[in-house]
């Protein structure tokens, strides 16, 4: 195995807990095990899987990662990375950030190319975090595949927990995040990918997207610090405009062979960015 994705793990002792008993995990030769000698490999893409026959969620294939990447690497998401990793610094974490929900992991990468601190990024699809991990050996982040109703941290030892176009679990947010740590969330607005759901519009089951129920969860479920809504227009070329259409979740309800997408040389790209605390 490349050595510097063994190097990813070398320092889990003060963050990760065995999914089984919860007791600290250590690297040793190439797994983390704990103290009652539970033990996770570490794969040889350089992430660990610490849900050990799980099933997998129906829906997220490969090829759906691989149309996430391309969209990533067009820049259409710059600005919101550039959004998030500010949100990150502002909040100066002097213990790791967790990224809830990284999928293949660009946000991940982004804050971890940003700052200092060191990054942890679970998913709970396994295709997801072996693209992550596989990418660059050089990024130090530490991937696994995990479960947000059960993060493999341990009680307060998170500086900081991204949670970006995902779903939230605040009461394990609460419990991994030392007092002084931060939630940032990222949300995509109504205003989001507006031309492709003009386009769909016939075809949407919800005509007209919000995201207020979101936003009133964040504020119900920690305290609210703040809010900064990100817009920009984003040119786009053919295929990152298929590779958007086929990886988007606005699209996942509609038959998106049945509507024409053509002339669309541009979209929206919109989100809001909560920070808040516990
Ligand atoms: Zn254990």
């Amino acid at each position: 195995m490349d050595a510097r994705k063994l190097q990813r793990f070398e320092h889990t002792r003060n963050l990760l807990a065995c999914p089984i008993c919860h007791e600290p995990l250590d690297l040793q030769g190439a797994s983390l095990v704990c103290a009652h000698r539970h033990s996770f490999d570490v794969a040889r893409q350089g992430y660990v899987n610490l849900l050990r026959g799980a099933k997998q969620p129906q829906g997220y294939d490969r090829a759906s990662f691989e149309h996430r990447r391309q969209v990533f690497e067009s820049g259409l998401y710059d600005p919101i990375a550039d959004a998030l990793c500010h949100a990150v610094e502002a909040a100066s974490p002097t213990l790791p950030v967790i990224d809830a929900g990284c999928g293949e992991g660009f946000f991940a990468r982004a804050v971890r190319h940003a700052t200092d601190t060191g990054v942890c990024a679970f998913d709970i699809v396994r295709d997801s975090i072996q693209l992550a991990a596989a990418a660059d050996p050089e990024d130090g982040i530490m991937w696994l595949v995990a479960d947000l109703a059960a993060i493999p941290v341990q009680d307060g030892h998170a500086g900081c927990v991204l949670d970006v176009f995902s779903p939230a679990n605040y009461h394990e947010f609460r419990r991994i995040l030392a007092p002084t740590g931060r939630i940032v969330k990222v949300v995509p607005t109504a205003n989001h990918l507006r031309e492709l759901r003009e386009r769909a519009a016939e075809s949407l089951r919800h005509q007209d997207y919000s995201n207020q129920r979101v936003l009133d969860h964040f504020a119900a479920s920690c305290t609210l610090e703040t809010r900064q809504t990100v817009t920009c227009m984003h040119q786009l070329d053919a295929r990152t405009l298929e590779a958007l259409v086929a990886m988007t979740p606005l699209l996942f309800n509609v038959d998106t062979d049945a509507v024409d997408w053509s002339g669309i040389s541009s979209v929206t790209v919109e989100a809001d960015v909560l920070v808040g605390h516990f």
